[in-house]
């Protein structure tokens, strides 16, 4: 594919002769190297002809990775200075890249990637986690309307995402993203790689769907996590208690209202979560 493609200028040099001066309040820390661009477009597979959305294009240089594997791209920026710049990566492949000026926060992704996108993002620091809550959150019909799930966060984020029981960073989120999701860190990225740096280390999180367990209601089942994690260092039998029916479910399953929310596997939320929403 690379090769039937215009070559293109380096993405340090589309920044200067578009002044995109990096933003610290639209969060943006900038990937020049094409060869780490290339390696993360890879990770959601094979993208040719398949719908993709990204958020925050800014310069282009994931955009121009995700057009490079032969993408249908839908990417929502809303630094209007990157438009001129996007602008000319509609050029250089026609017909795959629809720009939209705005905030992802606003805008439909499903209505306007299309079913069976894949989501690939480097994304702003400020409105990662939202918008990774909201497509964890979306309908699941068996599965939800996005293929896959390829975003870069913060570290911090990242484990949180694909947290293990019993460690410091299990939490809720770790939950909402396993209990219907494989969730991965794909790529560990240093902070040297961001233009300017970023303080923190990055990693890119790959999280594809599964079909969602049986019989459990996902308001329940963030009601119970709510309540655990909301006092994670307490007995659940404490953290719980104002949750109608949580102690009961814990009874009647055989779980030791001893325990605390970080011993309970994700399965275990689930099976209690199934008993809530009863
Ligand atoms: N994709 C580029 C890259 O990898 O070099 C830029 C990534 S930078 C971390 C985040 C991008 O998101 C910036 O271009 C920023 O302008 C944009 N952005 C920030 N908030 C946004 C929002 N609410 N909606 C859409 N884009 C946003």
């Amino acid at each position: 594919m690379a090769d039937s493609h215009p070559a293109l200028p380096p993405i340090r040099d589309v920044i200067a002769r578009h002044g995109l001066a990096a933003s610290k309040a639209l969060g943006q820390n900038f990937l020049l190297d094409e060869q780490l661009l290339g390696r993360i477009a890879v990770i959601p597979g094979p993208l040719e002809g398949a719908p993709a959305f990204e958020v925050g294009p800014g310069p282009g240089g994931l955009t121009r990775a995700i057009l490079r594997a032969g993408a249908r791209l839908v990417a929502v920026e809303r630094d209007d200075r990157c438009l001129p710049a996007l602008a000319e990566l509609q050029q250089a492949f026609p017909g795959q890249l629809r720009v939209i000026s705005g905030d992802a926060m606003q805008v439909d992704a499903r209505g306007e990637a299309g079913e069976g996108a894949h989501i690939i993002a480097n994304l702003p620091y400020n409105v990662g986690t939202p918008l990774l809550v909201g497509w964890l959150s979306a309908a699941w019909e068996p599965l939800p309307w996005w293929a896959s799930l390829t975003l870069m966060f913060q570290m911090e984020v990242a484990e949180r995402i694909v947290a293990k029981p019993g460690t410091d960073h299990y939490g809720r989120l770790a939950v909402l993203a396993q209990w219907r999701s494989d969730a991965r860190i794909a790529m560990k990225v240093h902070r040297s790689a961001f233009t300017p740096p970023p303080k923190v280390m990055s990693a890119v999180v790959h999280i594809t769907p599964k079909p969602a367990p049986q019989g459990v209601n996902l308001k329940h089942l963030e009601r119970l996590t709510a309540a655990a994690f909301g006092q994670r260092r307490k007995m659940l039998r404490q953290s719980v208690k104002g949750l109608p029916g949580a102690l009961d479910a814990l009874a009647a399953l055989g779980i030791d209202p001893q325990r605390r929310a970080e011993t309970l596997s994700v399965e275990v939320f689930v099976d209690v979560a199934r008993v809530l929403s009863r």
